[in-house]
């Protein structure tokens, strides 16, 4: 079996040229380049290199540099869809955070609720599906709620949502109902939630033509498989499709994608931490040309039942 040995390039511009560029046969090791050292890509760096007991190398990349490889993983994480939310872009993030990608704006989050004035209001505009965790922004309103009850007993929340249900609702209304009574509002598309544009100058929301005031305004758009998956050519519809047994690439079987793909068969991002040693297993074999066995009663062979 010969081992198929191409160029990637870490900036993203120039990864659509590199991931098409012609073949060259492999000297040496395989060599495994992952992109993205998130808890998905740096997992499966982890058990390739632990498994195959350095009969691979495996290379861990954030952005900016140029390597070859046998097979590419690609876990870039999630970007924001453009103009999702009229009024909002990475520029105004600041005024008013998405915190839904890891870093300063989780902690700039924190600190806008920290520093709400007695009485204030606490805005979410949630995404519409699909999205990064499905109850994460439930979650956070819980976290919210938590830490206001402490703080700041007579502030508002008020989640704008596009979507006629979220995951776990009825979990989460019974706890908000029973833990911070009379503190979270939720309205829905029936009432405006779908169409929602905000000002970060003003620090107002406009739901359905009511302009209201807010303090802090946490906003999370709609979103899409990270720029790099895009501008590869490795995107449908936003999301990266992927074959369920080994979350492949559809556009191109040397390359695995870890957290933005899509199969028929099941939307494995939001399990994508659970599968993504056992893929890690899967690449190790391919690499190492051993026989690829099922495991039964595994995580992932349970999954894809
Ligand atoms: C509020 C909230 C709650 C959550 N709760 C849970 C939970 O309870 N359970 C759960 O499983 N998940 C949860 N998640 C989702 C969790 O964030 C993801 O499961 C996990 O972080 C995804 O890991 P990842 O590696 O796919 O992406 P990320 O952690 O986003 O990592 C992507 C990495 O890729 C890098 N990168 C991007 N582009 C390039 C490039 N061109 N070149 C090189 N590197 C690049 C980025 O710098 C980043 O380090 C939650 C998320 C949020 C926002």
């Amino acid at each position: 079996m010969t081992l198929n040995r191409r160029l990637f390039l870490g900036t993203a511009v120039a990864a659509a040229g590199a991931l098409a560029a012609p073949m060259v046969r492999a000297q040496g090791k395989p060599r495994v380049v992952v992109v993205g050292g998130g808890a998905g890509g740096a997992t499966a760096a982890r058990y390739i290199a632990k498994d195959s007991d350095g009969a691979i190398d495996v290379t861990l990349i954030e952005p900016s540099r140029t390597l070859p490889y046998d097979r590419l993983i690609l876990s870039p994480g999630i970007d924001f869809v453009d103009d999702a939310v009229p009024g909002w872009s990475v520029a105004s993030q600041n005024a008013m955070p998405h915190a839904y990608k890891g870093g300063s704006q989780t902690e700039l989050l924190k600190a806008q609720i920290m520093a709400m004035p007695q009485g204030g209001t606490f805005a979410m505009v949630a995404p519409p599906n699909p999205y990064r965790c499905p109850p994460g922004p439930y979650e956070r309103v819980s976290m919210v709620a938590h830490a206001l009850k402490e703080s700041n007993p007579t502030a508002k929340i008020l989640i704008l949502d596009p979507k006629p249900g979220f995951s776990k609702q009825a979990l989460f209304e019974d706890g908000w109902s029973r833990h911070y009574s009379g503190m979270v509002e939720r309205i829905g598309p029936d009432f405006g939630g779908e169409n929602v544009s905000v000002n970060p100058d003003e620090m107002t929301v406009d739901i359905d033509g009511m302009v209201q005031k807010v303090d802090v305004c946490n906003v999370i758009p709609a979103q899409k498989a990270g720029h790099i998956a895009e501008v590869a050519g490795l995107t449908e519809d936003n999301w990266a499709p992927v074959n369920a047994a080994d979350l492949s690439s559809t556009m191109d079987e040397n390359i695995h994608i870890l957290g933005v793909g899509r199969s028929p068969r099941s939307d494995l991002r939001g399990i994508h931490r659970l599968v993504s040693s056992h893929h890690g297993r899967h690449v190790r074999r391919e690499l190492s040309f051993e026989p690829w066995p099922f495991w039964p009663g595994t995580p992932i062979a349970r999954i894809l039942q």
